[in-house]
């Protein structure tokens, strides 16, 4: 235990190898408790402890892993800059209760002479940001696979805020028939509607505050939906206004996709998914929102609709 003030703290077990993960995790099971697993790149925040809060709800051992996956990066990103901070994380991880920590070194997770890969293929990984990071798709495919195998976990949970990487994991497990569940966290956000980002700590002031509009024109998308509209150009012209107001963003997309097969969508009639992705000085940022007719951006983000409604096309109480 760590004692922080008065206040007694609950301490994650930390371990760097999958042999450590496979005996805790199999002594965990022989407990009959059920695996719950977060795959993290760490610089924790809110948004990864709420995913780790719901996977401590429902799994009976939690395990974070906290890894900077180098095949996720394109050359020329911020792989070597990306934030580290796993004493800080090992904290966060203890405040939630998170049970096992898995922080690897890279040659543990892609030992040297390792040549294999996995990686979805079609519609889920040709738009968004597929073409701005070739080869990242396959780097969270291949990496995720692997933690998979680590962990065997019975639940993953996955953030909506990198929409993409959670249908193309979904579509990665079924095909591949992994046992385990794939869990949506809806994104989280800052109080003035930015999506919690590790990479968000880039941004100097001045950029935080254009960095905003990225939220903002997804909302104001949002709004016009809410009010009816179903036209695909103009939910997108709505919010490529509110971009285009604020000099500091460069777009790299702003797209409307049907929400689960991630195809373009002239007219709004299931779910659909409005993603962006621009960069404010040194940071790459994504966030997205997704729309049901029938049912408000803001009712979706206080999270009363659920992963099966998108599939029945309709909104429906919790
Ligand atoms: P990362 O460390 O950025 O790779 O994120 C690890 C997991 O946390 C991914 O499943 C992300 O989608 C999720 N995540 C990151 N930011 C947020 C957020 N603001 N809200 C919800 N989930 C998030």
């Amino acid at each position: 235990m760590i004692r922080v003030g008065s206040r007694a703290m609950a301490s994650s077990e930390l371990v760097a190898t999958a042999a450590e993960v496979r005996e805790r995790v199999a002594a965990a099971r022989a407990d009959g408790k059920a695996i719950g697993l977060v795959p993290t790149m760490g610089a924790l925040h809110e948004g990864h402890l709420t995913l780790m809060r719901r996977a401590r709800a429902e799994s009976g051992y939690v395990v974070v892993s906290i890894f900077v996956n180098p095949t996720q990066f394109v050359a020329g990103e911020d792989f070597e800059r990306y934030p580290r901070d796993l004493a800080g994380d090992g904290k966060l991880c203890g405040s939630v209760g998170a049970d096992l920590i898995l922080a690897p070194e890279v040659s543990e997770v892609y030992p040297p002479g390792d040549s294999t890969w996995v990686e979805v293929t079609g519609a889920l990984v040709e738009g968004m940001c597929a073409p701005h990071r070739p080869g990242h798709f396959r780097g969270v495919t291949t990496v995720c696979a692997r933690l998979f195998n680590i962990v065997r976990p019975d639940r993953a949970y996955f953030g909506e805020k990198d929409y993409q990487q959670l249908q193309v994991v979904k579509r990665m497990v079924r095909d591949l028939k992994f046992p385990l569940e794939v869990i949506p966290v809806p994104t989280v956000r800052e109080p003035d509607g930015m999506a919690m980002s590790s990479r968000n700590a880039y941004l100097s002031p001045e950029e935080r505050k254009a960095a905003v509009s990225l939220s903002r024109a997804l909302f104001a998308a949002g709004d016009l939906a809410d009010a009816g509209e179903r036209d695909t150009h103009k939910l997108v012209a709505a919010a490529r206004a509110v971009t285009q107001a604020e000099p500091l963003l460069r777009l790299q997309y702003l797209e409307l996709r049907d929400a689960e097969t991630l195809e373009t969508v002239t007219h709004v009639e299931r779910p659909v998914v409005l993603a962006v992705a621009a960069l404010v000085g040194r940071a790459r940022l994504i966030d997205n929102v997704v729309m049901v007719p029938g049912f408000s951006v803001d009712r979706i983000e206080r999270d009363v609709y659920h992963e099966g409604d998108v599939k029945k096309g309709q909104g429906a109480r919790r």
